[in-house]
C-alpha cells in the first residue's frame, strides 16, 4: 500500500546500537553496545510479583500505580534521594522511564517548544523530543570531566526554550553533575524560568564512593523539577517495563492524565514485585555498585591495554573510549572495523552527538556476565598487536 508515514517521524531513523547489534549478530561477536544489565533480578522483586500473580491481582491498577508501591517509593525517595513527597499526589509509576519522560513531555511542553539537551545525550531523549514536535537545543560538555559551565549555559538558552534534560549518572558519559553544577542548574532556570527533567535511571550505579546527587533536592530546584526514576538497572528487570516520574502535585497530576491515556497503568503484579523488592537490605545497593565497580575496572584495563584510551565513568554502566588518535575517517568506521578485527560490537560516538565531536569516540556497554566480559576484553587486547 502506497501510504505515507506520519510526518512526525519522517526524519527519524534506527540507531546505529541498532545497526551494531545486526552487524555483531551476523558476524557472532559478543555485543558490547547495547546495555541490557543481565545481573539476576533480587528474589524478593522475583517472588513478590509471582505472588501477586498467584493471588491474582490481574486488573488494571490506578493510572498512578499501586498504593504499597507508591508508598515504598516515597519512602525510597526520603531515605535515598533526600526528597520528602506526598505519595498520593506528587509520584506517578509509568511504563519503564522511557515511559514517564514520554508522559512528562506530552503533559508539560508544547509542540515547537525548545528542550535543551546536554551532549552526549541518550538517543531516546532526543527521538522522543523529536517525536514530540520539540525543538531540541544543545550544550556540548567537554571529555574528560564534562563539567557544566554556567556561562555556556546560560548562553545555550534561547527564547523559545521552556525545558531541559539532565541525565545523572549519564549514559553515555558517566558523569554524575555535583550539588555545585545542579546550583548552576537551579539559577540558570530560575533566571530563564525552565522545567527539569532529570533521568536518574542509574542512581544506584555509582563508582568511588560518589554519592548520587538527586537535582530535586538542591536548593528551590524541586518545584521546577520533574524526577524521572526506575527499576530496570537497579532490579535488573529491562523487560519489566517499570518506572516512575516525581514532580510538585499540579505537574504529577497532568503527566498522570497522560499516562493514563498512552498507557492506562503499569503492568501490576510487577508493581506489587518492585514494591517488594524497594525492601531489600542497603547491602544489595552495595553490592550492585561494588559489582559493576569491578565490571567497569576491568574493561578500563582491557581498554587501555588495547590502546583505546577509556574516559572512566563516574556512575553508569557505559564507558566511552577515545579513538582521536587511531586515524579512522569517522566513529562508524571505527566500531565496524573494531567488530570485524575483534569481534566486538561498540556504538559509534557520533550516536550521542550532533556536533562533530562523537566522530573520535566508541561507547561500550560493559553490563555483561564476568566470562562475557573477560572474554570481550582478550579479544580487545588483540585489536593493537
Ligand atoms: N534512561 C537512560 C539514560 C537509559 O540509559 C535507559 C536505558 O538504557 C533508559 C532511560 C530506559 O529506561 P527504562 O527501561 O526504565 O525505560
Amino acid at each position: 500500500m502506497n501510504f505515507p508515514i506520519a510526518k512526525r517521524i519522517a526524519d527519524l531513523r534506527p540507531s546505529d546500537i541498532r545497526l551494531m547489534t545486526r552487524e555483531c549478530e551476523r558476524l557472532g561477536g559478543i555485543n558490547l553496545g547495547q546495555g541490557l544489565g543481565d545481573l539476576p533480578a533480587p528474589p524478593e522483586v522475583r517472588d513478590g510479583a509471582i505472588k501477586a500473580i498467584q493471588d491474582g491481582r490481574n486488573t488494571y491498577t490506578p493510572s498512578e500505580g499501586v498504593t504499597p508501591l507508591r508508598l515504598a517509593i516515597a519512602e525510597k525517595l526520603r531515605r535515598d534521594n533526600g526528597l520528602t513527597v506526598d505519595p498520593e499526589q506528587e509520584i506517578v509509576i509509568s511504563n519503564g522511564t522511557t515511559g514517564a519522560f514520554a508522559a512528562t513531555l506530552t503533559a508539560l511542553l508544547n509542540p515547537g517548544d525548545g528542550i535543551l539537551l546536554l551532549e552526549p545525550y541518550y538517543g531516546y531523549h532526543l527521538n522522543t523530543i523529536l517525536l514530540q514536535g520539540l525543538e531540541p537545543q544543545f550544550l556540548t560538555l567537554n571529555p574528560p570531566e564534562f563539567d557544566l559551565d554556567e556561562a555556556a549555559l546560560n548562553a545555550a538558552v534561547r527564547p523559545n526554550t521552556r525545558a531541559m534534560v539532565l541525565c545523572t549518572p549519564a549514559n553515555p558519559s558517566g558523569k554524575m553533575f555535583s550539588a555545585t553544577e545542579l546550583a548552576i542548574v537551579e539559577r540558570v532556570a530560575e533566571r530563564h524560568n525552565l522545567l527539569i527533567i532529570s533521568d536518574e535511571i542509574y542512581e544506584y550505579i555509582t563508582y568511588d564512593g560518589r554519592q548520587h546527587v538527586s537535582p530535586a533536592s538542591v536548593g528551590r530546584l524541586g518545584e521546577r523539577t520533574v524526577s524521572i526514576m526506575g527499576f530496570s538497572k537497579t532490579f535488573s528487570i529491562t523487560g519489566w517495563r517499570l518506572g516512575y516520574a516525581v514532580a510538585e502535585a499540579s505537574l504529577a497530576s497532568a503527566i498522570n492524565l497522560v499516562n493514563d491515556l498512552l498507557y492506562v497503568c503499569a503492568p501490576s503484579p510487577l508493581q506489587y514485585g518492585v514494591a517488594a523488592g524497594l525492601e531489600v537490605p542497603p547491602e544489595y545497593f552495595q553490592h550492585l555498585r561494588s559489582e559493576y565497580q569491578r565490571k567497569r575496572d576491568i574493561i578500563c584495563e582491557g581498554l587501555n591495554d588495547a590502546g583505546l584510551t577509556p574516559l572512566v565513568p563516574q556512575g553508569a554502566y557505559y564507558v566511552l573510549a577515545s579513538i582521536a588518535h587511531l586515524g579512522f575517517a569517522d566513529a562508524r568506521s571505527a566500531a565496524i572495523s573494531l567488530l570485524e578485527q575483534t569481534g566486538v560490537a561498540s556504538v559509534p560516538g557520533s550516536a550521542f552527538y550532533q556536533s562533530g565531536a562523537g566522530e573520535s569516540l566508541i561507547r561500550f556497554c560493559f553490563a555483561k556476565d564476568d566470562a562475557t566480559l573477560r572474554e570481550a576484553v582478550a579479544r580487545l587486547r588483540k585489536f593493537r598487536s
